[in-house]
């Protein structure tokens, strides 16, 4: 029996970090030379489509051209300047669809001026969001998606009808709100995915310094939520349901893998991707209930491979990358 083509809809950021390097900031009116520059392809909404795209393709598939049982669509805006359709093309060298992405005249694609200081190890950002900020308060997702993934780096408006479209349309909706700012009610209410890291818990909780996740999940099942996953850095991953919930059990917690770490930078974004090709896979082509004890298993084996690399896209592993166990 041939399968259904899973389409996963990224409605995020699409930004440009421009990196420069220097043993220290110079002071107003200071000119330094600097170490290095480099130009990076970035924003929440392109890194986690990135994420998804490599984790339903091989490395092969991509560069061939080949298609794959996942089809990943970044729907965003960049500017018509000189880095919207450098952007476009080096994602659709990941394998990612473009054609939902506009590219705005006379605009420019949101860019990160990133200064690293080596002596401290601070890094100093100015963002321009850019045609981030332009994209428009109307329905953005296919009617054939079987998965919409959010975040929070595009204006609050988008993000809060877009959910509510997907959500009317059948499609699995799965946020990540990053950066944490806290949502309205509105937005947890039959919500399928909610994915947070620990920072971003407790401010959409409004508990501080939280250490019982039990007591955070409770709040987020009570506003609707159905799957909250809490990723812990370098202790895992904590997950409760609405059903696990409703029998007073508590959630599970998953110990991240012992690796060699190098950077972290893409750690959550890949957890992100693996996560949404698994739902994208079940909801595409249903056998029983989603299976959330092996998606999250593998989404943290993923996510052990990203950190064990320096970079940001970079980092993020190709599907044949991920041990089987
Ligand atoms: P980032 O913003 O850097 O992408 P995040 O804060 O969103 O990360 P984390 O909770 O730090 O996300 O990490 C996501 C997942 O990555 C963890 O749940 C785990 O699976 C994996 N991970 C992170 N740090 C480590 C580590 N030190 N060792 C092994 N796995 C890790």
């Amino acid at each position: 029996m041939s399968s259904k083509l899973a389409i996963i809809s990224v409605v995020g950021s699409l930004n440009v970090d421009l990196v420069t390097r220097t043993s220290r900031v110079p002071v107003g009116g200071e000119t330094l030379t600097s170490e290095s520059f480099d130009i990076g392809y970035g924003g929440k909404g392109a890194n986690q489509a990135v994420a998804c795209a490599r984790l339903s393709r091989t490395q092969k598939q991509a560069s061939n051209g080949e298609s794959s049982d996942v089809e990943v669509r970044m729907v965003g805006a960049v500017g018509d300047d000189q880095f919207g359709q450098p952007f476009l093309e080096s994602l659709r060298k990941d394998g990612l669809k473009t054609d939902r992405i506009d590219v705005l005249k006379g605009k420019t694609t949101g860019v990160a001026v990133i200064i690293v200081e080596s002596q401290t190890g601070q890094n100093r950002i100015m963002f321009c969001p850019g045609a981030n900020y332009d994209v428009p308060v109307t329905d953005l997702i296919d009617d054939d998606s079987s998965v919409a993934l959010f975040q929070l780096e595009l204006p609050m408006e988008v993000v809060l009808y877009n959910m509510k479209v997907a959500r009317d349309k059948g499609v699995e909706v799965i946020i990540n709100p990053a950066p944490a700012t806290p949502l309205p009610e509105e937005a947890y209410k039959d919500l399928n995915h909610l994915i947070v890291n620990e920072t971003e818990a407790a401010i959409l909780s409004g508990i501080e310094n939280p250490t019982n996740w039990d007591e955070v999940a409770s709040i987020f099942v009570k506003r609707g939520v159905k799957n909250i996953i809490i990723t812990l850095g370098g202790d895992g991953v904590y997950y409760q349901t609405d059903k696990l919930h409703s029998q007073s059990k508590p959630g599970k917690l998953v110990p991240a893998r012992e690796v060699k770490v190098v950077d972290t930078t893409a750690a959550g974004d890949t957890f992100l991707g693996a996560y949404t090709v698994a739902v994208a896979h079940w909801k595409a082509n249903p056998q029983g209930e989603f299976d959330l004890d092996s998606t999250i298993a593998y989404a943290n084996r993923a996510a052990s491979l990203t950190v064990q690399r320096k970079g940001a896209q970079s980092s993020i592993p190709w599907v044949d990358e991920v041990p089987q166990s």
